[in-house]
């Protein structure tokens, strides 16, 4: 194949890269956007295969005969309350690969054409040097987001006296290496920079408590994109390249949008701890709570003039979609407005709550963003809370020791009913208590989402 056949394909590839993001902007179209990753990424790899630098077939189909078997298998296994973790182990791989290429671009440069051991093109060195470092910290960073997501360890932040002035001197110590082996490309500098950006990584993601975890999960999305970037330099290959700059500046702008649903600004969550250091004020007054059943609540919403329903994690843990819009439609049949409220991090991933919405086909116009519903609810008969906690939680407002302090919250203790279906009294993701609970206006529903939904349908 020709160079200028190739960089065509790449381009054709890079177009369909950017329809494929344009597309998954919306559930509507993110059939057609998947579909369009696919095509370019097929395009992308098939050229790259073809480039008369490949000559030896056998290791490259070995590699993809097992990613392909180990990927089947896990899209096919993986349930989707696990997607996040996932993700993030994608992205500490991303990492490990970025890596790879730069160890392995240190240790023979002349198969990379970047020159000769200890002769490096300094463009290169720079480029390596980025490559790994960044590589370095999804890896690790990436790792621990896994292990606190899987709750492999506590999700809790881990904070330390002067941390922020430790992680600091880390940061500035792998800088100042880089600048060294940009010099002097000394292959010890070289791994010492590697070992201290793995660290780092570590350093960066266990002091960030558990509601803080959205804002880490699409930075780390966003690093490892520039760590793909960083390999396509350092492989002189454009897609790469090209893709890794779409995937960090789309996961830079996700991050910014997390961000600012959490009402955070990005260096204090990058910095680490934060809402983590306080003692939370424990709740106090009448703790009573009022039970009720799934006949109450068809009673209540039957009529109700309007419904807001707030899905949150507990929702896609039952898979309780279907059932939840069943109960919408019978709902809607009786002449009740039933609208949905979705809170920016319900649930474990950026989006969780649209996708299980868009798949049991709620009607996008029934779906809004919680800025769009949130000065309708105290006009409101009804709010349905169905498996959401800390999206709810006012505590957010009051407390400015809780984890989630400062983040905007759905104001469901303004509906005139409040029906919160949950199977117990337990906390959320951040581990608070719910004011919510205790409300003169809210009747718990104790129980699991699908199965309460069911009853209510039957109910009605
Ligand atoms: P929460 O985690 O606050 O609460 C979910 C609730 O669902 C729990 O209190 C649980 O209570 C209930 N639940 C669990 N299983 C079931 C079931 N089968 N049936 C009924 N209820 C169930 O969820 P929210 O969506 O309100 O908030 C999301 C939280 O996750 C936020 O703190 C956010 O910061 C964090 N987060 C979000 C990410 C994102 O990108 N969206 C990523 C990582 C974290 P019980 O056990 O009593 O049933």
């Amino acid at each position: 194949m020709t160079a200028n056949l190739a960089a065509i394909l790449y381009l054709i590839a890079g177009v369909c890269f950017i329809m494929a993001l344009r597309g998954l902007s919306s559930p509507g179209t993110a059939r057609r956007g998947n579909l369009f990753g696919v095509i370019g990424m097929v395009v992308a790899v098939g050229t790259t295969l073809a480039q008369p630098g490949v000559d030896d077939y056998l290791w490259i189909l070995i590699g993809l005969g097992v990613g392909g078997i180990i990927g089947t298998v896990i899209a096919l296994k993986i349930p989707m309350t696990a997607m996040p973790q996932l993700m993030a182990g994608f992205h500490s791989l991303v990492g490990l690969a970025a890596v790879l290429v730069a160890g392995a671009a240190l240790l023979s440069p002349e198969v990379f054409h970047i020159g000769a051991v200890g002769d490096i093109r300094f463009i290169s060195r720079i480029e390596m040097s980025i490559g790994v470092i960044i590589g370095a910290l999804t890896f690790t960073g990436s790792l621990v987001a896994f292990a606190k997501l899987q709750e492999l360890v506590s999700g809790a932040p881990l904070v330390f006296p002067g941390q922020h002035l430790f992680n600091l001197l880390v940061a500035v110590a792998i800088v100042a290496l880089a600048v060294i082996f940009c010099v002097d490309q000394s292959p010890t500098v070289f791994w010492i920079m590697t070992a201290l950006a793995l660290a780092f990584g570590v350093l960066m993601i266990v002091p960030i408590g558990g509601a803080d975890m959205p804002v880490v999960i699409s930075m780390l999305n966003s690093y490892s994109g520039w760590a793909a970037a960083g390999i396509g330099f350092t492989l002189e290959n454009t897609v790469l390249i090209i893709v890794g700059a779409l995937v960090g500046s789309s996961g830079a702008i996700l991050s910014y949008i997390m961000c600012k649903a959490m009402n955070r600004s990005f260096v204090s969550v990058i910095l680490g701890g934060f809402g983590g250091g306080g003692e939370m004020a424990e709740l106090t007054g009448d703790k009573t709570v009022r039970p009720g059943s799934a006949d109450d609540a068809a009673f209540i919403m039957k009529n109700a003039s309007s419904v807001i329903i707030v899905p949150g994690y507990g929702l896609a843990v039952a898979q309780a979609q279907h059932a939840v819009r069943e109960m919408a439609d019978m709902l809607k049949a009786e002449g009740v407005e039933v609208r949905y409220a979705v809170h920016p991090v319900a649930g474990r991933m950026p989006g969780h709550m649209n996708v299980l919405l868009a798949e049991a086909n709620v009607p996008y116009e029934d779906v809004f963003e919680l800025d769009d519903i949130n000065s309708d609810l105290p006009n409101t008969d009804v709010a349905f809370v169905v498996g959401a906690n800390d999206v709810t939680n006012p505590l957010a407002k009051t407390d400015p020791q809780s984890p989630i302090a400062g983040m905007p919250i759905l104001d469901v203790e303004r509906a005139k009913t409040v029906l919160f279906v949950k199977r117990s009294l337990s906390p959320g993701y951040a581990g608070i208590d719910n004011p919510v609970f205790y409300n003169q206006n809210t009747m718990m529903l104790f129980g699991d989402a699908k199965k309460m939904a069911e009853e209510i349908v039957k109910a009605i």
